[in-house]
């Protein structure tokens, strides 16, 4: 009897040493999966939205900022998971994360395309509150330009104002400065982020801290994509699916040259790419190769350089661009 007993115990024992188990895995599992959510997401109901200047500066003041790292992410807004890798970037690297929407009707050389540029912005602020950002800064127009003569003002940009982007989009640049100023002499950041997307506005925008001589480290985020390679875009809310499909060509016709670029060959292949995307219904500005530093244009190099590949083309009338490093 007593031996029966004894078997019954441990039976018991193990039966609830393997129901410990399971609900140690289950534990386990769902602590894991709220860490991760916790990390990934962070939802910020506390972010404050302002419109005017003068209020966030005095509420940056008043919260002792200033001893903090500031971070800003600069949008037009039409926000999609690239703009957010920048917000996501922008609080792993710093204290407090500002990002501005606003449609900067200067930098648009097309006034059409400043029309139908997208606005999303209740879309905007549930993203941004969903990723943490701690600021958003939302002005009107005459926030930024209160009157004509604030959007007439000329920087010196040289070379870098004269080719792809410069060549095709006339003042671009200009307005992209005149923006990009006004908006950091508001904000007072300690760094900047940027994504390589606008790589040639990268260039122009470390050229602006320079000539401005501010003191901000610019941090270039790398380009996000659709899962066909297609670079993430507010413009992209323009095109339909079978457009977005036909986009994505671009990317791979840069990734195509990268592979089968050598010193020698680029003209070539890039008369064949520019004929290919035409009959695919591009209508091409341009396709070009330079070198990253300071996007001299070049058609042979010696291997080992620091190059980029860029590339501007309409499709049905949208605008899109995209670049590849080599190196
Ligand atoms: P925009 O709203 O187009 O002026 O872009 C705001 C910022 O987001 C700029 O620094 C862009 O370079 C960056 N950006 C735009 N598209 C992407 C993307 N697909 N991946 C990463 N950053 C991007």
């Amino acid at each position: 009897m007593n031996k029966i007993l004894f078997f019954v115990d441990i039976y018991k024992w193990l039966i609830s040493f393997i129901v410990f188990l399971q609900a140690a895995k289950l534990l386990f599992f769902f602590g894991f999966i709220n860490l991760k959510r916790n990390d990934e997401l962070y939802y910020n109901e506390d972010m404050i939205i302002f419109k005017h200047a003068e209020d966030l500066q005095s509420y940056c003041k008043k919260n002792n900022f200033s001893k903090l790292s500031m971070g800003f992410v600069p949008t037009m807004g039409a926000l999609h998971t690239g703009h957010l890798s920048l917000i996501d970037q922008c609080k792993k690297q710093t204290d407090i994360t500002i990002c501005s929407i606003f449609v900067n009707p200067t930098q648009f050389n097309d006034p059409e395309d400043f029309k139908k540029y997208p606005v999303t912005i209740e879309n905007d602020i549930l993203f941004l509150e969903k990723h943490g950002c701690d600021i958003l800064f939302l002005p009107a127009e005459k926030e930024i330009y209160p009157d004509d003569s604030s959007k007439n003002i000329h920087y010196d940009l040289g070379y870098l104002e004269t080719i792809l982007e410069g060549k095709f989009r006339h003042g671009h640049f200009q307005g992209v400065c005149s923006v990009v100023e006004k908006l950091l002499r508001i904000v007072n950041p300690d760094y900047l982020f940027i994504g390589q997307k606008d790589f040639q506005q990268c260039l122009v925008i470390k050229k602006l801290i320079s000539i401005m001589k501010l003191d901000i480290a610019i941090i270039i985020c790398p380009t996000l994509r659709e899962a066909n390679g297609l670079a993430m875009s507010s413009r992209n809310l323009r095109l339909n699916d079978s457009e977005k499909n036909l986009a994505s060509h671009l990317y791979q016709t840069l990734e195509k040259i990268k592979k089968t670029m050598t010193p020698f060959n680029f003209s070539v292949l890039k008369s064949k790419a520019i004929n290919d995307l035409e009959n695919d219904g591009f209508k091409m500005e341009y396709l070009e190769l330079a070198k990253s530093s300071n996007l001299e244009l070049v058609n042979v190099f010696k291997p080992g350089d620091k190059l980029i590949i860029l590339i501007a083309a309409y499709l049905n009338g949208v605008r899109l661009i995209d670049n590849l490093l080599i190196n």
